[in-house]
């Protein structure tokens, strides 16, 4: 059972800071859906929810300032505060609209609304799970974490580095994108459990993207190397009718197109990958590039996203969701446990 010694909520960032940095063994408390897991005692657990970080609101990019502009959306950039729900977030219009739906295709089978309206934006990205879908969603925009020690950090370095002791998370910064579109898939063995493997790929402003999650490591972004071809190959929407299949969104690509999504879908396969009890490192890597051509065709629009599920029918439909697509593959796939179908 997870227990505290002493338990406080400072009504400002800064008192919150200070308890961190001077107490040993302090713990900040996000949402405490994954804290109340452990079975531990915390010498001193801060709870944020006293400090104002619970906004979603339009923000100047260079100075992170909330916006004072006119119109529906003044500024550049979306400040989401540490203690913001997933949920709120799942739900607001105007960030999803600006986003593309990125996010909200990423936590929608995360769970259930009850989990998602206590879990928090910022205890998600603090804890920096391997498992993560919200990581993966995030890094492929142009996205800054705010630290109160350590200020402003793109949020692939925060992801990438090991550990930040004694700081605490006060807000994300996703700025606005010429023409964003992306796509993310996730494979899941059965409903609410964790994603096996999570791709999201992200076309912002003619570059391309593509971050790779729950390898089960941490979700890390191709290297740019590995997707400059898409840049050119693939620079805007397409202007046909989105293809209803893989397959049939494929054969409409260009060769040039059709060997830079290759050579995407091989650099994701590529990734260091391993083995878990959800999925062998062999079955990982076939997924990454099933699921890498997949998000790179709906973000180009060649190909129709996969329908949202009903919420009445989440339980089965989000077991399939895009696992579906993988495991109705030909012979010749890998299965789960590292064998062959
Ligand atoms: C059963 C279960 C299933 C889940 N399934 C998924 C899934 O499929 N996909 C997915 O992406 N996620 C999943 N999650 C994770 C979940 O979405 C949240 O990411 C997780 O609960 C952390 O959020 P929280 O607000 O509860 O953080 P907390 O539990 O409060 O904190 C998590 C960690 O971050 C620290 N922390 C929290 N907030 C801050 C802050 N502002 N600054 C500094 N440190 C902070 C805490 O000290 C702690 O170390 C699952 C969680 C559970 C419990």
């Amino acid at each position: 059972m997870l227990q505290f010694s002493k338990y406080e909520r400072p009504a400002t960032v800064e008192e919150a800071l200070a308890i961190v940095q001077k107490v040993k063994g302090a713990r900040v408390i996000g949402g405490g859906v994954w804290l109340r897991l452990q079975d531990r005692r915390i010498a001193r657990a801060i709870d944020l929810s006293a400090c104002g970080l619970d906004l979603i609101e339009r923000v100047d990019w260079e100075t992170g300032a909330p916006a004072t502009g006119d119109g529906p959306t003044p500024g550049d950039a979306w400040g989401v505060g540490a203690m913001v729900t997933l949920h709120q977030l799942e739900v607001h219009g105007g960030f999803n609209a600006s986003t593309c739906g990125v996010y909200e295709s990423a936590v929608r089978d995360i769970v259930g609304v009850q989990m998602r309206n206590v879990a928090t934006v910022g205890g998600s990205l603090f804890g920096r799970f391997g498992f993560s879908d919200i990581l993966t969603a995030l890094l492929p925009l142009e996205c800054e974490v705010e630290l109160a020690g350590e200020g402003r950090v793109p949020l692939a370095e925060f992801a990438a580095r090991k550990a930040y002791e004694r700081d605490i998370l006060t807000r994300v910064l996703v700025r606005d994108a010429r023409d964003l579109r992306s796509g993310f898939a996730c494979a899941r063995r059965s409903a609410t459990d964790f994603s096996v493997l999570n791709v999201c790929a992200a076309r912002v402003g003619g570059s391309w993207h593509v971050a790779v999650g729950a390898r089960p490591g941490r979700a890390v972004l191709l290297p740019a190397e590995a997707v400059a071809a898409l840049s050119e190959a693939l620079p805007a929407g397409a202007p046909q009718a989105p293809a209803a299949t893989v397959d049939g969104a494929t054969a409409s690509l260009s060769p040039q197109a059709a060997a830079a999504l290759d050579a995407a879908c091989e650099a994701a396969s590529a990734l260091p990958l391993g083995s878990n009890m959800r999925g062998s490192a062999r079955y990982r890597r076939h997924l990454a590039a099933a699921l890498t051509r997949r998000v790179v065709l709906e973000a180009a629009g060649l190909l129709a996203p996969a329908p949202a599920p009903a919420p009445a029918a989440r339980p089965q439909a989000g077991a399939a969701h895009a696992a579906a697509q993988v495991a109705a593959s030909p012979e010749g796939v890998p299965t789960p446990e590292g064998g062959e179908a």
